[in-house]
Parts: C-alpha cells; structure tokens; sequence
C-alpha cells in the first residue's frame, strides 16, 4: 500500500493510542490545544514546551504540528493577545498554521510512558507503577450474534484492541442460548419477517476492553455484526490497572552507593550538577521515580519500599522531611526528567505511523534548553 497523508485527527489518534487521554489528571489539558483537525501533516515537531523557539523551529521545518509534554493552553482563555507568553505563541501559532498538540499527565502515567522510559533511563528493573492501581479503565462488551458470524464479530474487536488481559490477548467467552424480538413494519431484520416474534439462536460473545479504545471498537464490532439493531453492553468494570499510574519504582542492578547512583543519574540524564538528600554512603538498591514535580509520590515511595525517589522541584520542607525518614531524595531537574520523552515519543510516533502507512516524519526538537541553570 502507498503511504497516505495523515491529519490531525489520526496523529491525535495514534497519540491516544499511545498514551490515552482518560489517563490525565482531571485539571489537566492534554490533546489538541490549537488547530483543525482535518489539516494534512507530513512532519511533527515533538517538544517538551511547545514556547515561541519551538513554533519558530517548526516554520523553518515546515512542521505543521508540534506535539509538546507541556499543554500549552492551561486555564481558560480570557483575551487573546501576544502580550504574553501563551497569547504570543497561540498567535503564531495560528498565524504560521501549526498546530499544537499535548500529551502531558496522560504520557506520564501511561504504560510504556514518561516515568518507563525515566526508570529505565537510570538502570532500574522489574518496574511497577508508583500510584496505587486505578479502576475505571475497563469495559466488559457483551454482544448477541447469529453463531455463523460470531467469528467474524471476535475477530473485529481484537483487531480494534479488545481482549487484553495483562500478558494475554484474545480473552474472551462465549455461550449459545435464545434470542427474542420483534420488528415493526418499517424494519428489515437480518434474520424473520417484520411484525412477527422471532426466536433465534444467537451467540452471547463477551470481552474485555480500555475504555481509551471503546468507540474505535463499538464501531468495528458493528460494521462486522450483520443485524441492523445490535443488542449489547458497554459494562464498566471495577478491575484495576496495574500497567498505568504516575511514578515506577524498581530495582538497581546491583545496591551501590548513593554517591555511586548520584553520578549515574548525572550521567545518564547529561547533567552538570544536581540536588540531594542522604548521606553518600548510604546504600541504594530500590529507586523510585518521578519524572517533573514528583514529591507528592513520596508516601509512596516509601511504602514501597524504597532507599531513594528521584524526582525534581523539591522544596525545603519536602527535603527536610525526607531526610528525617531516612530516605534518599535526588533532585535531576524538571528539565531533565522530562526531556527524554522527545526522543522516546518520537520513536513510539514513527513506529505507529509506519504501521498505519501514514508518510509521516517526526522530527525532535533539540533547541530547548533548561531555564534553570547551576551557576
Ligand atoms: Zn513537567
């Protein structure tokens, strides 16, 4: 197949699939902040914020869409005017024709997301999510289908996402038994005549799905089902989740050091300098993460257990406390916990466009730079 331009509406597509919206803080605003959505886009500008450097680069690149960490658009708009920070860049923005896209909270929490690719960045293994698992991402579909077609309906839900169950795909069961129904006059039932009670034998098909997925497989369940009212249940379920949640803690390879992992994290996230808590000697095995302003994780931190939570914008009282608990802290910066998912996304974004054959190129930005600098 040729490749295909892509629009907005399928980058924000692959972006959702990538790191589901429902996932996002409830104050947050992640998804599209500017642009329309049925504008072609042949090159992505991927960010942390999406500030005027950033438009700027993405003009000189012909990048029509900028996908930032950052949203660029937080509290409602009262005025719009490039009098300040964000009215300059929405204005430029939407006079350059570039659109601005945001998976902030949503990217952090998501599996295979920011806070994965921060663990895994500073050697950590066995990687679970901070935060306690959440409910509320899972639906049960229950679907009536005439045995013959019962396949043909499984199959079009799998391949939409449905029927994961942790390590586990194509979950699902199935039980024969009785339909009713009824149609009146105007109707044109797959199976009986209009205005009589049919009895049918129908398939009774359930699966698992995240609720991120549901309408792109409601839709595919119905082109696939050959009745023209289809009977079923969207279900939603207390199941929790366990890939998905703010923070990871794990292990390191082997205990070293604070003073040791110190080093590596400088290393390992290119900084200069950083802040922390502890004594040098002390012995780190278990690490905790939390890309960006991370201390609200720290009860969880130590109830998991463990000797050290990286994270960034720790305050005076916040380290104060942390010291008592005895309990490492290493500050790396909001900048450098974050910057790594321009390239991590990016390479997530290539690859998910290269399978839906979207010509697409997704470029990183490397003119941003940290604000806050070690003098
Ligand atoms: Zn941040």
């Amino acid at each position: 197949m040729k490749p295909k331009t892509a629009r907005l509406t399928d980058i924000i597509g692959l972006l959702n699939q990538l790191c589901p919206p429902d996932l996002a803080e409830e104050w947050d605003n992640v998804g599209l902040q500017v642009g329309d959505p049925k504008a072609e886009v042949t090159k992505v500008l991927v960010c942390l914020d999406a500030e005027e450097i950033a438009v700027q680069e993405a003009q000189r690149l012909g990048a029509e869409l900028i996908v930032s960490h950052h949203p660029l658009i937080f509290r409602p708009i009262k005025h719009l005017s490039p009098t300040d920070m964000t009215g300059r860049v929405l204005f430029q923005a939407i006079k350059q024709d570039i659109a601005v896209v945001s998976a902030h909270t949503n990217l952090d929490r998501a599996a295979d997301g920011l806070n994965d690719w921060l663990a895994q960045r500073l050697g950590i293994t066995n990687i679970v999510p901070l935060e306690r698992p959440q409910k509320g991402h899972f639906y049960k579909l229950v679907v009536y289908v005439p045995p013959e077609y019962a396949m043909e309906v499984r199959d079009a839900v799998f391949a939409a996402g449905a029927g994961h169950i942790d390590a586990y795909d194509h979950c699902s069961f199935s039980s024969r038994g009785t339909g009713t129904f009824r149609g009146n006059q105007g109707t044109q039932p797959f199976i009986g005549t209009p205005g009589e009670l049919e009895a049918t034998e129908e398939v009774r098909l359930e699966t698992i799905l995240p609720v991120s997925l549901s309408n792109k497989i409601v839709s595919r369940m119905l082109k696939a089902h050959p009745y023209e009212e289809v009977a079923y249940d969207l279900i939603p379920l207390e199941k929790e989740r366990h890939d998905v949640g703010l923070g990871r803690v794990g292990q390191l390879e082997q205990t070293i050091s604070l003073q040791q992992f110190a080093e590596q994290v400088k290393v390992n996230l290119q900084l200069p300098a950083l802040k922390l808590v502890g004594d040098l000697q002390q012995q780190i095995n278990r690490v905790a993460v939390c890309g960006g302003t991370g201390m609200s994780l720290f009860s969880a931190a130590v109830s998991h257990g463990a000797d050290c939570l990286v994270t960034a914008d720790i305050k005076f009282h916040e380290a104060q406390r942390a010291r008592a608990e005895g309990v490492a802290l290493i500050d790396a910066g909001h900048f450098a916990t974050e910057q790594i998912m321009v390239a991590e996304l990016s390479q997530r974004l290539r690859k998910v466009s290269t399978e839906q054959q979207f010509h697409l190129e997704v470029i990183e930005m490397t003119a941003e730079s940290d604000p806050l600098v070690v003098f």
